[in-house]
């Protein structure tokens, strides 16, 4: 902004290098640093005609931290640096406003206690608080007179004595510290969480800039204020945002006084508002994208304080980059690339069922979209600990600091009594797409009580509210919720990125419903019909335990009798759904244990049984009794018997249809009849059957095999010709290793890297989460295996096993499965070694386009880049010929 001759501030950049040297060097900056401070310093004092420390006309810094990737108010700041006793008096002459000057020092005074020093940031709101309250009734921080502002310096200077500190009065001395605190925040909590949930690097580290002061609060034709070129929530091309007059640029954020719109500037300061309008309108066009800008107004001039991309909602990305690119503003190319996996995420989030009629409790701010819903916490603390046992909270706050960052993210949603929708919470919420409502002034919230009360209504902590952060409102309980309908935008923004992907997305989906959800996401088939998953829902479940725990081939074909109709009528509303797109069914995988009784559950079923024979009255009961324990033991017994220390390394999988062929004979044949009857409906069906968990060819030879022959059975007693597909599950290392003689046997390929990371790493898919957490925070692993693909290891054996299945088959038909296809980096790797698909789930399968997309587009970058590279090389070399210099 400083070189486009925009009105900013002069000041210098302590660069981020420093901060890593500082941090290399036991925290102490480096030889030669100081000296280059102090000499910037002076060029800065001769722009403004002002001296740092000078008792007459003195100079006040802003010190603030500046980071490669925007952490919007993760860091620390010190405003109006430079004061002591002398210099406020200096002020005071200068600007002939006394009472302008005590309360620059008095909130330097609290700034500087609070993040350089660390006294806790409510020991000095208590003291405004007792301030301002004083004479009787409300009265806002601009009314305090001189009297009262020397009053709270006073109380505030004595606090931080009380905690054996003091102010520096020297200012070379304030700033030096300061640098040292804006560094030392970088490593604050607030900091490496933002950091960890964005994915950004620990080491980059952050600048100081130190800034000349401009002052919004000089009285009535100053102020200072936020605003975005668009509207960060939808999108809606207008200038977006708030200012407060005689203010500085805390007020706005902080919520202590509710802000204006900027629209009402344009009333107040007229040629200030166009000027700043300007000024956002060049800065978008030549960011090419939406600008948050931060401004101060010191009598009637305008300065920029800040431009930076904004952060937005999922909604208005995806409107601001289909708007944009309509704009010609910028390429589709680039309008794709804009909109991020976790806006879309955040799209397709729930909202209040528009139908209920629950009682509104209260509103507020519509700050951050969705809808949301919890138990009633005060504490961020708290919030975080019950998020971790696995309660969902509503975090309710005054309003937020930084310094509640850390339960804001555990929380399902944010409710404040205070603030705009620029404030803290709003601005935090919305980058992390989570539902809040701020600014709810009805509400009385009361920490010491943990309660809050609304109009004489008191609702206490662990009491339910639904949170709608779409339109602001607060309910009491739990309200239904539906999912999102997109809008235009959306499907305009997905064709584009349809466009640009190689990848063909596919979603898992195991029944009818989850087949019709996933067209509508888009998905371009069924990559994964989990056939074991159709049997969850109690009737269901009793047919495959019996299957599973029947003595003998008789009894298990009588329970696969019962089941054989329930996955007919299954695979025909699934065909129907998909009619045209391919649809994988994968035979039958149950993990055993995920389908038997529990074994500790059966032995206290048992001794009940025996305590009521005990005490059973007549020799009916008794009879009844027995026969049952009799049913309970047999049951015991069975399941004991074919118990296995590791079930997922067990009897499942092909193994299962390989030893017991009648439940492979009894699903082909579901599988078969029910395509005949789809296809009968003049319904195209493109039909792949799956066999799971092999590891060896001969495994998938006798599978196809027996399919084969189930298919010949009939389709020749429908008289009907039904084409189809044999694959296998790649999701063992020896089925990646021996990957080229399977491909003998297989159609196609489906990489299962849930099993695949799970035997790769020797670590069970089911006990993982209980140290995978503290592999991740202690750097050991850069992200939990099971969500990220591991490209090292895990994802070698896939291109392994793509390659060598390839070399056998070379249009062998590739796509992955396992929960890693819906996850964007590693949609990257799958697009990078050249498979033809992913697979996620339903709700998945829009991020799981836009991912394909990003990808494709990202490889043509790289690939343009090369290429732009040899071609320099070679412009190169020929000019050596021309001139005849050798190689
Ligand atoms: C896999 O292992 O990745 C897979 C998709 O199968 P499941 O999760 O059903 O074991
Ligand atoms: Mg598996």
């Amino acid at each position: 902004m400083t070189q486009a001759g925009l009105p900013v501030p002069p000041g210098l950049i302590v660069t981020t290098e420093v901060c890593n040297a500082y941090y290399a060097n036991n925290k102490q900056f480096p030889e030669g640093m100081w000296e280059q401070v102090t000499a910037a310093l002076q060029e800065i004092e001769k722009k403004v005609g002002k001296k740092f420390g000078d008792a007459k006309n003195p100079l006040l810094v802003s010190v603030r931290s500046g980071a490669a990737f925007s952490m919007p108010g993760m860091m620390d700041t010190v405003l109006n640096l430079g004061l002591n006793e002398e210099t406020v008096t200096g002020l005071a002459e200068q600007t002939g406003d006394l009472r302008f000057a005590l309360d620059a020092y008095r909130r330097f005074a609290s700034l500087f206690g609070e993040i350089v020093i660390g006294v806790a940031h409510e020991k000095f709101e208590r003291v405004m608080d007792r301030f301002k309250a004083h004479s009787g009734g409300e009265r806002l921080d601009t009314d305090l007179k001189p009297d009262e502002l020397r009053g709270i310096i006073a109380a505030e200077k004595e606090i931080i004595l009380a905690e054996q500190h003091t102010i520096p009065d020297d200012p070379y001395e304030q700033l030096r510290v300061a640098i040292g605190a804006v560094f030392n925040s970088w490593m604050g909590r607030r900091a490496i969480d933002y950091r960890r949930i964005n994915r950004i690097p620990d080491d980059l580290g952050t600048a100081v800039n130190v800034q000349a002061m401009v002052f919004g609060n000089m009285g009535k034709n100053s102020g200072t204020g936020v605003a975005f070129t668009r509207n960060p929530s939808t999108g809606k091309k207008e200038l977006y945002g708030e200012y407060l007059l005689n203010a500085q640029g805390e007020d706005v954020v902080a919520g202590t006084r509710t802000p204006n719109p900027i629209s009402q500037l344009k009333r107040e300061l007229p040629k200030v508002y166009e000027q700043f309008n300007a000024i956002t309108q060049l800065l978008e066009k030549h960011y090419g994208d939406m600008q948050d800008c931060e401004f101060t107004i010191e009598r009637g001039k305008l300065w920029m304080l800040q431009t930076r991309t904004g952060k937005r909602t999922g909604a208005a990305s995806v409107r601001i980059a289909v708007d944009m690119a309509s704009e010609k503003l910028i390429d589709r190319a680039t309008a794709v690339q804009r909109v991020t996996p976790e806006h879309l995420d955040q799209l397709l989030h729930p909202t209040v069922d528009p139908k209920t009629d629950a009682r509104v409790l209260a509103t507020g701010l519509p700050a951050s979209p969705g809808a949301a819903q919890g138990t009633v916490v005060f504490s961020p603390d708290e919030a975080e600990e019950l998020a971790k046992e696995g309660a969902q909270v509503v975090l309710v706050r005054h309003e937020t600091s930084p310094d509640d960052f850390h339960g804001m993210v555990a929380a399902q949603a944010i409710v404040t009594a205070r603030g705009g929708m620029t404030s803290h919470a709003a601005v935090v919420a919305r980058g992390m797409g989570k539902t809040c409502v701020s600014g709810a002034s009805d509400l009385e919230v009361d920490y010491s009580q943990q309660q809050f009360t609304v109009k004489g209504e008191v609702i206490t902590k662990g009491e339910w509210i639904t949170v709608d952060g779409s339109t602001g409102r607060i309910f009491l309980g739990k309200v239904p919720t539906v999912q999102p309908s997109l809008g235009p935008d959306f499907y305009e923004l997905m064709k584009w990125a349809d466009g640009f992907r190689s990848l063909t997305v596919r979603a898992n989906a195991d029944t009818p419903h989850d087949a019709r959800v996933a067209r509508q996401m888009g998905a371009e088939g069924i990559g994964l019909c989990r056939t074991e998953h159709m049997f969850f829902g109690d009737k269901r479940l009793a047919s495959m335990r019996q299957m599973i725990l029947a003595d003998g081939t008789g009894a298990r074909e009588k329970a696969l009798e019962q089941l054989l109709p329930l996955q007919r009528g299954d695979f025909v509303g699934i065909f129907r759904e998909m009619a045209g797109f391919p649809v994988t069914i994968r035979l039958l995988d149950p993990p055993l244990h995920e389908f038997l009784p529990n074994v500790d559950e059966l032995l206290g079923e048992l001794s009940e049984l025996k305590m009521a024979l005990r005490h059973a009255g007549t020799l009916a009961a008794m009879d009844h009794l027995l026969d049952e324990i009799d049913e309970k033991r047999q049951l015991l017994h069975h399941v004991n018997k074919i118990r296995e220390a590791n079930p997922m390394l067990g009897f499942r999988g092909c193994r299962l249809g390989l030893l017991f062929p009648e439940v492979t004979r009894m699903q082909c044949r579901a599988i078969f009849e029910a395509a005949c009857q789809v296809k009968g409906e003049r319904k195209q069906v493109m039909l792949e059957i799956m066999v799971p968990l092999v590891s060896i060819s001969e495994e998938l030879k006798q599978q196809a095999e027996m399919i084969h022959d189930v298919a010949r059975q009939v389709t020749g007693e429908h008289g009907m010709k039904i084409e189809y597909a044999v694959g296998t599950m790649i999701e063992l290392p020896r089925a990646a290793l021996t990957a080229g003689k399977i491909a003998e046997h297989a159609d196609f390929f489906s990489f299962g890297t849930n099993d695949l990371t799970q035997t790769t790493f020797g670590l069970s898919r089911d006990d993982s989460g209980r140290f995978l957490p503290a592999y991740v925070d202690r750097k050991i692993l850069s992200d939990d295996p099971f969500q990220v693909l591991d490209r090292e290891g895990v994802g070698e054996l896939v291109r392994l096993g793509t390659e060598r299945g390839r070399i056998v088959k070379p249009n062998l038909k590739v796509g992955i499965c396992g929960e890693h296809g819906g996850d964007p980096s590693s949609i990257a790797f799958c697009n990078e070694i050249g498979l033809n698909y992913v697979s996620c789930s339903p709700y998945r399968v829009p991020v799981a386009r836009l991912a394909a997309a990003h990808a494709a587009l990202d490889a043509d970058a790289t690939a343009a880049a090369e290429a732009a590279v040899v071609s320099a090389a070679d412009e190169d070399a020929k000019a050596r010929e021309a001139v005849g210099v050798a190689k």
